[in-house]
């Protein structure tokens, strides 16, 4: 089963030096019902936001400095 937050604007990568492979989900930042490592895989999810479609969206990614603050 394919994880929704493989495809969702919301997921970043984190890899370790051993090899692991976390999804992080940055909405988590902005709204503290959404886990920081949402237990995978992810089948349903109120904060999907389709990647492919956010070019379409009026709602802004969340800026690199978030992004560092993680
Ligand atoms: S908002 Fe939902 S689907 Fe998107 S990364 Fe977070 S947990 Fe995954």
């Amino acid at each position: 089963m394919t994880s929704l937050c493989e495809n969702c604007s919301w997921m970043r990568e984190v890899k370790t030096a051993k090899g692991s492979r976390f999804l992080l989900c940055r909405l988590s930042q902005q709204q503290p019902g959404f886990a920081k490592y949402p237990p995978q895989p992810v089948g349903k999810c109120l904060g999907f936001r389709d990647e492919s479609a956010i070019e379409d969206s009026d709602q802004p990614l969340p800026s690199k400095e978030q992004d560092d603050e993680l």
